[in-house]
């Protein structure tokens, strides 16, 4: 059900004209009458990484690997008011990988020509963009004392500028941004 809902959310930001823009991130946050929380964060490369392309050098795999040390931490991406009782399940990472971006296994196979192909599944699109996508997870003890959903990214990712957000319950819909500003998005019931 989740993954409906977050594919009609990712869906539905895509045709109100979503571009990769450096600096902008989209998050879908989906939450169940019994408390399971989802969330899909879409942002640039460049918001976490300072760069879109693989790692090269050693720096850059270091810079690659603090980053996603960070967008792996479920308490970084999202935060509940104390009384929702909200305890982190999970988080999925798809970005730059800090063993140099290619996400194949070494399986034997000597490193050939075929990198490109190899590095297909890196979110690459043609103008050398790059795009990390995080899902978390979350279960709430009480999910209708949820009062407040925010994010600690903008402490850790300074080159984020805002994150474009939906919401949905059982029972209502809504659009809100996060800015450095304003982290919380403050539910109304
Ligand atoms: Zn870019």
């Amino acid at each position: 059900m989740f993954d409906t809902l977050l594919t009609l959310m990712l869906v539905t930001s895509a045709q109100a004209g979503h571009v990769h823009e450096h600096g902008h991130g989209r998050v879908a946050i989906a939450v169940t009458g019994d408390g399971q929380v989802e969330a899909e964060f879409e942002i640039p490369g460049d918001s976490v990484y300072g760069f879109e392309h693989a790692p090269r050098t050693s720096e850059e795999r270091a810079i690659v690997q603090r980053a996603n040390a960070l967008l792996s931490d479920p308490a970084v991406l999202l935060r509940f008011n104390d009384r929702a009782g909200c305890v982190a399940t999970g988080a999925a990472l798809n970005g730059h990988e800090d063993s140099g971006g290619s996400s194949h296994q070494d399986d034997g196979h000597p490193d050939d020509d075929d990198e490109d192909e190899a590095h297909a599944g890196d979110n690459h699109h043609g103008g050398g963009h790059s795009e990390v996508t995080v899902t978390v997870s979350f279960q709430c003890e009480h999910p209708n004392r949820i009062a407040i959903v925010g994010t600690n990214l903008f402490a850790r990712f300074p080159r984020i500028e805002d994150i474009e957000g939906v919401l949905v319950t059982d029972s209502a819909q809504a659009a809100f941004a996060w800015t450095p500003r304003d982290m919380e998005y403050r539910l109304t019931r």
